[in-house]
């Protein structure tokens, strides 16, 4: 570890050293004058970081010889000459005067009035505001340690107070003589599990990964040490990372550097200058997603990154020329089967917990079983490593910037399909271990094989496995398997297609309940003869649903092609459709809030699963209460791919001149713009939650006292503290009020008018499983009724019918 180079060179003050530390009201500190806090340890007065005319106010260390600034409160509007004042306000605050014009250039905020509110420098390198002699901390009325700048002091807070929504980060200078903020920010991040993230401008370059108990999971080198101590506090109030020295006599500092380190650095002497003690990211295997999902980094290993075991990179090709950054896929995909387990990683920095859920209580047998129950659960592991671990932290989602260590790592358990269980080995030359949850044992297993092989030679002999060749949107072609089913058992299963045995109508044609031999109950969708459009909704059905497993997506089970006709087998759904229930009067009665919770977390996970988790990633873009069928649970299962569209890698968005979807649910920029993307399925998913909480139709909804949709009424009850009205009137006993609350708040967010406002299904599923505190939502999409105008709410061509429907060919 060598001498830093010196940062700031050239600063200019002129000295006059004033022998306080504090100012009363209506006092001054000129340009040229200094505060000194009481132990000698900082000063405080006008400074300029090179030899130009520009004068900032800021802290900085009395005994280093090397200038070193640690806080700057103008720095964003530096003085042109040398008039600025420091002042002690009647409001309680602190203000930069411009001398000549007596301009208020700069003013720190204040909590509440005080009669006598006075400034002071204390010796820690905080500069505070407090009523006469009050020196209680939580008394006081304003401190810089509360607005940092590219400098954490021991003492300093990283990180948010959750009650008052203060957020503590560093931000780096734009450069060694400009304090004003540059790019890079290092910022405790609350969502899923907090972690410490550096970025620059919004993309992620690196992460501390989460607090294990002992240190980020990301600093396997963060021990007990001679220099300082640290913290990590988290809990209803605060969360927050925190240091203090040892031996206060030693200078040591953490700074986020103009280029985008984060330093730990401590003072020698004027020979030696600032020396590194640490340094991050220490290396490249710290840049934020290097390999990218499911890929692991090992910096001793070339190449570095290297697919986790049981996962093959996405390109191979750009895999091979070091371009790693689309990481790896499943070799076998998950599918939410039985059988399900996980694999042991050990050794690792914990992957981003940006996605993730966490429990205090549970252990690590409990953990998995929650995993494993649910299906968008790919990983878990203890949340804190103290004495042989404890509670619980669940991964939703792909797992990325995942890096192994030598030493300190931990370990990761990541959900693997039954097939991927048995194998061994794990990252290159260690060793692996797969874990069953449950009383699977081996037997079992094999048990189950002779059973499953039993049944499906039984079920050959009705259908024979047949592929059908379909192209995708934008030509791609598509080959499916699909069982085939033939046409004298399809018939002969729904009574020669009887009138009677008829369930409803969809966008290609009737559908029919059947009966197989086995007594298996089927639905079975028949293409009516000559229907152009239904022939495509056929085609991509089969594309999208036959490449689909989720606990939450109907299950195809077969097709049927007979001369003209075609025919498409379902899974049968004993409870029809979700719109059966939610507005009609009586059926709605049997749903009570503790099912229509499970509902929405169902088709909250089913959209999740087509958006994030799936192969092919899809974009429903019409989803609805008529598309969410309930089997004998109610579990609902989203069904109708008919004008489902996939989506590519790093594609977001794409645009169509025919917008399909139904009234009622489209987004504003899919209807008026034919602008589709998964945040149009989010406002569909909104839409749907309020109809769920309130038992009314969007589309249709009228009210005596004005001329709001569904949208609108629930908007504007929320404003008024009113969401309660919302509730439907015929479920019975709420017994949790803020549940309901909750989902009406979800439902609101998803339903905003901007598509970026809109949050992703990830974070909804998150938002629906725990309590963290929600955002308020902006002003939805959509929200007037007919016959009204409103630049954000005009609906336009929209009015009520129950069907799918094309907007407008061509635009
Ligand atoms: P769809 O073409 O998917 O919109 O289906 C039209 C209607 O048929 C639905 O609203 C349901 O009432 C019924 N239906 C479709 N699929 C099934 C199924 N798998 N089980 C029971 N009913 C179904």
């Amino acid at each position: 570890m060598g001498a830093l180079p010196t940062l700031l060179l050239v600063f200019s003050i002129f000295r006059i050293s004033i022998a306080v530390d504090t100012i009363a009201l209506n006092q001054v500190v000129r340009d040229g004058e200094i505060l000194t806090s009481a132990g000698g340890s900082f000063e405080l007065g006008f400074f300029s970081p090179d030899d130009s005319n520009r004068r900032y106010l800021g802290i900085w260390y009395k005994k280093v010889s090397t200038m070193t600034v640690v806080w700057v409160a103008n720095r964003e509007i530096p003085l042109n000459d040398s008039s600025g004042v420091l002042k002690v306000t009647d409001q309680g605050t602190l203000a930069i005067l411009n001398g000549s014009n007596t301009n208020i250039l700069w003013s720190s905020n204040s909590s509440r009035s005080a009669r006598n509110p006075t400034a002071q420098l204390l010796d820690s390198g905080n500069l505070v505001m407090k009523d006469g002699n009050d020196d209680n901390p939580e008394n006081f009325l304003w401190q810089s340690f509360d607005y940092p700048c590219n400098t954490l002091l021991p003492g300093m807070k990283l990180g948010r107070n959750t009650v008052t929504g203060l957020d503590r980060y560093l931000s780096a200078w734009k450069s060694v003589d400009d304090p004003s903020k540059g790019n890079f920010t290092y910022r405790l991040d609350p969502s899923g599990y907090p972690q410490l993230i550096l970025r620059k401008g919004s993309a992620v370059t690196f992460r501390s990964g989460p607090w294990n108990g002992l240190r980020f999971s990301g600093f396997p080198e963060l021990g007990s040490n001679p220099v300082y101590t640290y913290e990590f506090v988290f809990n209803e109030k605060e969360m927050y990372f925190r240091y203090e020295l040892v031996n206060s006599s030693v200078v040591s500092r953490l700074v986020l550097n103009p280029d985008g380190s984060k330093q730990r650095v401590n003072w020698i002497d004027r020979t030696h200058g600032w020396i590194l003690y640490s340094s991050a990211p220490m290396d490249s295997c710290d840049s934020y997603a290097l390999c990218g999902v499911y890929g692991s980094c090992n910096i001793n290993r070339s190449p570095k990154c290297e697919c986790m075991e049981g996962f093959v990179p996405k390109f191979p090709n750009d895999w091979d020329m070091a371009d790693w950054s689309n990481g790896c896929v499943r070799s076998t995909p998950l599918g939410c089967q039985n059988g399900e387990g996980f694999v042991k990683f050990s050794g690792v920095k914990l992957p981003d917990t940006r996605n993730s859920w966490f429990n205090r209580s549970m252990d690590l047998k409990e953990c998995a079983a929650v995993c494993l129950s649910n299906c968008s659960c790919t990983a878990y592991t203890n949340l804190d490593i103290r004495d042989g671990g404890s509670g619980c932290l669940l991964w939703f989602g792909d797992l990325i910037d995942i890096r192994e260590f030598n030493e300190n790592g931990q370990e990761l358990y990541v959900r693997m399909a039954a097939s991927e269980l048995g194998r061994s080995g794990n990252f290159k030359g260690k060793k692996r271990e797969w874990v069953i949850v449950g009383s699977v044992s081996s037997l079992g297993i094999i048990l189950l094989c002779l059973l499953l092989t039993l049944y499906l030679l039984k079920k050959k002999k009705l259908r024979k496995k047949g592929t059908m060749g379909y192209n995708l949107e934008g030509g791609q072609k598509e080959d499916v398997e699909l069982p085939l089913f033939d046409f004298a058992t399809v018939s002969k299963a729904t009574n020669h297609f009887s009138i009677h045995n008829k369930l409803g109508e969809g966008g290609f044609g009737l559908v029919y309940k059947g009966t197989l031999q086995e007594e298996q109950e089927i639905a079975v969708k028949r293409l009516s003869k000559n229907s152009g459009q239904g022939l495509n909704e056929f085609k991509n059905e089969v594309i999208y649903i036959s490449k689909l497993q989720h606990r939450n997506l109907v299950r195809l089970l077969g097709g049927c092609i007979h001369d003209e006709e075609k025919m498409l087998i379902y899974e049968y759904m004993p409870n029809k459709s979700l719109d059966s229930f939610i507005f009609d009067k009586t059926r709605s009665m049997e749903l009570d809030w503790n099912k229509r919770f499970l509902i929405i977390n169902g088709i909250a996970r089913g959209l999740l699963y087509l958006h994030q988790d799936s192969r092919l990633r899809i974009i429903h873009r019409d989803l609805k209460a008529d598309n969410v069928l309930l089997d004998e649970e109610m579990t609902p299962k989203i069904s109708d791919f008919g004008i489902a569209r996939s989506f590519g890698g790093n594609e977001t968005e794409a645009n169509t001149k025919r917008v399909v979807g139904t009234y009622g649910y489209m987004s504003p920029e899919y209807a008026i713009d034919g602008l589709y993307s998964t945040k149009s399925d989010v406002f569909s998913f909104g839409v749907l939650v309020l109809e769920i909480v309130s038992g009314k139709r969007n589309r249709g909804f009228s009210h005596p006292d004005h001329s709001l949709n569904l949208l609108g009424h629930a908007w504007t009850l929320y404003m008024e503290g009113r969401s309660m009205e919302l509730i439907d009137s015929s479920v019975g006993d709420i017994h949790n009020l803020s549940q309901v609350l909750r989902l009406i708040n979800v439902g609101l967010l998803c339903v905003q008018c901007g598509p970026d406002e809109r949050p992703s299904m990830s974070s909804v599923v998150l938002m629906l499983s725990s309590d963290s505190t929600l955002p308020q939502p902006k002003e939805p999409g959509f929200f007037t009724g007919r016959g009204s105008t409103s630049s954000s709410g005009n609906q336009g061509p929209f009015s009520g019918n129950g069907i799918t429907i094309t907007m407008f060919d061509g635009r």
